[in-house]
């Protein structure tokens, strides 16, 4: 039994009657996203399109049964749906949004893959239509700005010229005098597309009519892939979407930046560059203040019985690189200790002038262990980070019994 394929003779039939020749009930295929069971129908005759080619299945009506999926099994296509239909003789639709955005992204692909080809050499390994974005594998050198814009240019220019978009069938000697693009090794009559006076190819897929209906053709990104240069592009009702969507983009971006959207990048570039200056002035601040706070503790913190003096505080308010600051600062002087911790995120930080002979690394250690927590450094310097920043009290007071 082999089903008609309609849409190799009309792309643009979106209704039609069919016969239901098989219906079976099907398992499960959690692969393909259907969790139930589903029914597998074969009709006499289709528009639907199964996927290949790169091009995805369609989706639409047989009966009073959704389509799910549409599978290419040679001679048959088979549909699955969500129900068994009533009757066999049935009266089918095509999503038809779905499938001309599909002949949309697919047409211009046929375009764009000839236009890297004829004008810069590169060929097409493998083309893929995603929901969103399609893509376009190339093989050879890294294409540059300058190559993608120029092939975009050229394709779009065939596009307003509306030039017709033809199929002509021919066994693989015909099509190759016609000067098809990549020759077939297979019997019998082929399917080729033919762009007139730009590609001509093989493909059993969904086309438009003719170029001015692909509508824009937008080359976005291009990444390396193993071996290949992976092209993203859109065409059509795509890249007027996708266009809308990036000046909504920079119209955000420009207001978040008070300046005008041709502006944003210069904007975005100062305000870096404030930023920037900023940190290294608060930086610069903490640390002046760190060390003007050490100096008051330092007068203000009596020598113990052993001769050290050692500082125990938990700071408000201040972050890692301050305790840093502050530490190094009040541990310049002769068997200072600074046992010191940051309230809200639990840094703590043991340091010590190397004459107070204390293991500072060994002192954390034993902490955390009580306390809960990570960290490590030197004798002279360790520091690391409360579980529970609420201990910071605590764990200052376990570091105080044990020097
Ligand atoms: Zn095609």
């Amino acid at each position: 039994m082999t089903t008609r394929r309609l849409y190799y003779d009309d792309a643009f039939e979106k209704e039609f009657t069919a016969r239901v020749m098989h219906c079976e009930v099907l398992p499960p295929d959690v692969n393909a996203g259907i969790t139930g069971s589903v029914w597998g129908l074969i009709l006499d005759r289709t528009a639907c399109y199964p996927t290949s080619g790169g091009q995805p299945h369609d989706l639409g009506k047989i009966g009073d049964a959704n389509v799910l999926d549409v599978r290419d099994e040679g001679d048959e296509i088979l549909h699955l749906v969500d129900r068994k239909p009533s009757d066999p003789e049935v009266n089918c639709c095509i999503n038809w949004p779905r499938r001309f955005d599909h002949m949309q992204q697919h047409t211009g692909q046929h375009l764009l893959s000839a236009m890297f080809q004829e004008r810069f050499g590169l060929p097409t390994d493998s083309f893929h239509l995603g929901t969103e974005i399609c893509t376009i594998d190339l093989h050879g050198p890294e294409p540059s700005a300058e190559f993608l814009e120029g092939a975009e240019r050229a394709a779009n220019q065939v596009v307003f010229e509306d030039r017709p978009v033809n199929v002509r069938y021919g066994t693989a000697d015909q099509l190759s005098q016609l000067g098809v693009r990549k020759e077939v090794n297979r019997d019998g009559i082929l399917r080729a597309i033919e762009i007139e006076a730009a590609d001509l190819q093989p493909c059993g897929g969904t086309h438009v009519r003719r170029t001015g209906q692909i509508g824009m053709i937008l080359v976005r990104r291009c990444t390396k892939v193993r071996q290949d240069w992976r092209v993203e592009f859109v065409c059509g009702g795509r890249a007027e979407r996708v266009a809308r969507h990036d000046f909504q983009l920079l119209r955000q971006t420009a207001e978040k930046l008070s300046c005008a959207p041709e502006d944003i990048v210069t904007a975005a570039s100062r305000a870096l560059t404030e930023r920037d200056a900023n940190f290294k002035n608060l930086r610069a601040l903490q640390q002046r203040l760190a060390e003007a706070e050490a100096t008051l503790a330092l007068q203000t913190t009596p020598p113990g019985a052993s001769g050290s003096r050692v500082v125990s505080r938990v700071f408000e308010s201040v972050s890692g690189d301050y305790l840093g600051f502050f530490g190094t600062a009040f541990t310049k002087s002769e068997k200072a200790i600074a046992l010191i911790a940051a309230a809200e995120d639990g840094h703590v930080l043991f340091a010590q002038h190397s004459s107070a002979g204390k293991d500072m690394n060994a002192l954390l250690k034993q902490v955390l262990e009580r306390v809960g927590g990570k960290g490590g450094g030197t004798r002279d310097f360790a520091r690391g980070k409360l579980t529970d920043p609420s201990k910071a009290p605590q764990a200052l007071d376990v570091a105080l019994s044990f020097l």
